[in-house]
């Protein structure tokens, strides 16, 4: 290395082999960054948006990589990637989130890219988060010292930015299951390897009597709209009230507000026939 010039692509990594070691090194090491599948936080690191010098690599913690059917509530670990997601038993147990894997990047992508991920980026436009809202679900936070649950509407709490605190991990995600049909949809400027223009999930709860549709890609974070059944048709027009997107080079807001609605008349449709 030529001299003055500072060797800064140097970065540790810890690689914990169980969830308590993950913990314990967030808490020791306050500036070092998780990393899982690396396919949002490798894209950040490459454009220098963030230069993380210590990192946690999660993909050899077991726990996160678990999953559970309790009481109708399915618990899916932190590091599970879409690929895992998008087949059996998943695409039964929870349709709609596994047609949102399949929509997400490549196959490349997929095999990495983690539902935990997908979650700490926070982004309004991470295709399992409509999913994730359409089932009411909730997150398993831990810290070397407290685990919490918390809505993932509490959770979200502005355009890639959550209440995960410095010193925690998400260790799972649980959904109740739904007991109804469910769907889900995209809009991108092409078929694959896209950001989503906008997203509209949609389930028809038969316990709770009611439907309920949620958007990405139309406000600051993920919205969710519900209906009792016998208001079903005033959906669409609801949808497209709640949301509050913006323009930018993907789509004007109009066009967003416009294609909300007709997809959630779609996803009615197919839902209900
Ligand atoms: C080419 C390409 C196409 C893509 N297409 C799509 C798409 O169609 N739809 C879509 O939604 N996304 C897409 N993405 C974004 C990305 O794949 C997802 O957001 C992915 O789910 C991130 O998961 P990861 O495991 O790779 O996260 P990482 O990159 O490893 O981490 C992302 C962030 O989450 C944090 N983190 C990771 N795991 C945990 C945890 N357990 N607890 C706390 N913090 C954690 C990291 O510290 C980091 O801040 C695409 C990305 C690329 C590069």
């Amino acid at each position: 290395m030529a001299a003055g010039l500072r060797d800064d692509s140097a970065v540790q990594m810890h690689t914990p082999t169980s969830l308590r070691d993950a913990l314990d090194i967030r808490a020791s090491v306050p500036h070092a960054v998780a990393v899982n599948g690396g396919t949002d936080l490798m894209v950040e690191m490459t454009f220098r948006h963030r230069r993380p010098v210590e990192l946690i690599d999660l993909t050899r913690v077991p726990e996160l990589q678990e999953w559970a059917v309790e009481d109708g509530t399915l618990r899916l670990g932190a590091g599970m990637t879409f690929a895992c997601l998008m087949q059996p038993p998943f695409d039964s147990h929870v349709p709609a989130l596994a047609q949102a894997a399949r929509t997400i990047g490549s196959p490349q992508i997929r095999n990495r890219a983690t539902i935990g991920g997908n979650l700490a980026t926070a982004s309004p436009a991470g295709d399992s988060l409509p999913p994730l809202l359409v089932h009411e679900a909730r997150l398993e936070l831990a810290s070397r010292v407290a685990s919490r649950l918390v809505s993932l509407e509490h959770f979200l709490v502005g355009p890639k930015r959550s209440l995960l605190a410095d010193d925690e991990l998400i260790v799972s995600v649980r959904l109740p299951l739904i007991d109804g049909p469910q769907t889900f949809m995209k809009i991108g400027t092409r078929n694959a390897m896209v950001i989503s223009v906008a997203s509209l999930c949609l389930a028809i709860d038969a316990r709770q009597g009611e439907v309920r549709a949620a958007y990405g890609s139309a406000g600051p974070v993920v919205g969710l709209v519900r209906k009792s059944l016998d208001a079903i048709d005033e959906l669409p027009d609801a949808v497209a009230a709640a949301c509050s997107p913006i323009d930018d080079v993907r789509g004007t807001a109009s066009y967003r507000r416009h294609a909300l609605r007709v997809l959630t008349t779609r996803a009615l449709e197919r839902c209900l026939r």
